[in-house]
């Protein structure tokens, strides 16, 4: 019989891994098309930011340096209010705080999804912007703003104009009222463990477990360790497929000491997992890197990951989107259908935590 030598060596591996990043990392956009905003509140919000705006600035931001800017909100702003860095516009703008939720918790979670994960969303939302505003470094990143509208940086925020431009004023309106009412019904709520507001991160999707914090960026935070998720299967964006050629794959190695000499079948080894079955780490070319890195190098949806070679094409699959610490928010729409309340499922998803109102106090 002829000999074909048709197939595959496989290589499969299963990682997780991600390795250390300095900043936390928001990956939630992926909802980001499904909702919007009413005209009437856009046409409030913009009257806010407009009189803010007027008291605020002597000059133009092309004028100004984003410092300077900050300087002067700082002076004139109330303590209910974030300052946030419009990073298309390239301005920072004060809001009033919870206004922005409504803005942020809209980019975040479709307004689709049960009332109880809405509200989760919202707490969520309400105690990262918290946490930033009380604990940021406000001179990375943006300097002088709490937070910045750029998903990959902060969280995502989606202003009034966008949505109806886009799925017009109907669906606006009535998308944005169910989200402001989740808003409404949580207000000034924010979780704390030991008494400090939480850095409560969150992603899309989660298989089987969520990531532990210390496993992803390093920094060991008890409230976000890993936890079980219910199955998330069935979330449209839950399994992920990427092809790259070999010159593909290898063009994203030119900053490393890769050697892409040998066979392709070669070129990656020593795939270690962790304990959830995300990659830590794997060796391409001789040289080791972060489950995390490859993801970002390859613009994968999580470090869950099953690498098959065959022949010239490298082929990534993948199982959950984002970085996977912190809140799944689909695996918080599957706890809200099965019953669990907002407070169950924060619970849950963040470790030993307590739900309390904002103080005025910590502002000061
Ligand atoms: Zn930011």
């Amino acid at each position: 019989m002829k000999k074909y030598l048709i197939m595959l060596m496989v290589f499969i591996m299963w990682c997780t891994g991600l390795p250390v990043a300095t900043n936390y990392i928001s990956e939630n956009s992926v909802f980001l098309s499904d909702n919007a905003i009413s005209e009437a509140e856009s046409i409030e919000v913009e009257k806010t930011q407009e009189s803010i705006f007027e008291n605020s600035y002597t000059s133009t931001f092309e004028e100004t340096s984003v410092a300077e800017q900050a300087e002067s909100i700082i002076e004139t702003e109330p303590v209910n209010t974030v300052r946030v860095y419009n990073y298309k516009t390239e301005e920072i703008i004060v809001m009033e705080l919870e206004e922005y939720i409504v803005g942020t918790v809209y980019a975040e979670m479709p307004s689709s999804f049960e009332p109880e994960a809405l509200k989760a969303q919202a707490i969520a939302v309400r105690s990262y912007i918290v946490h930033n505003i009380l604990y940021g470094d406000r001179e990375s990143g943006h300097p002088g703003a709490d937070i910045c509208t750029n998903p990959a940086h902060c969280i995502a925020y989606t202003t009034i104009d966008e949505v109806i431009e886009k799925y017009g004023e109907v669906f606006a309106e009535e998308s944005f009222n169910i989200i402001r009412q989740a808003v409404e019904e949580t207000k000034d709520l924010i979780m704390t463990y030991d008494g400090e507001v939480i850095n409560s991160v969150f992603h899309a999707s989660s298989c089987g477990f969520t990531e532990s914090c210390a496993d992803v960026w390093g920094g060991d935070l008890p409230y976000l360790v890993s936890v079980s998720t219910p199955d998330e299967s069935s979330f449209y964006s839950y399994y992920g497929k990427m092809t790259f050629t070999a010159d593909e794959f290898k063009s994203k190695f030119a900053s490393y000491q890769c050697d892409f000499s040998g066979s392709i079948y070669n070129w990656i080894k020593n795939i270690e997992t962790n304990s959830i079955g995300r990659c830590e780490s794997v060796d391409v070319g001789g040289v080791t890197i972060s489950g995390n890195t490859l993801r970002e190098l390859f613009g994968l949806k999580s470090t869950k990951i099953k690498i098959t070679i065959n022949f010239d094409n490298i082929i990534f699959e993948t199982e959950g989107y984002g970085h996977g610490v912190g809140m799944s928010q689909y695996g918080a729409n599957v706890m809200a259908e099965a019953g669990k309340t907002y407070e169950e499922i924060l619970k849950h998803y963040y470790t030993d935590v307590e739900l309390e109102e904002i103080s005025l106090e910590w502002f000061k």
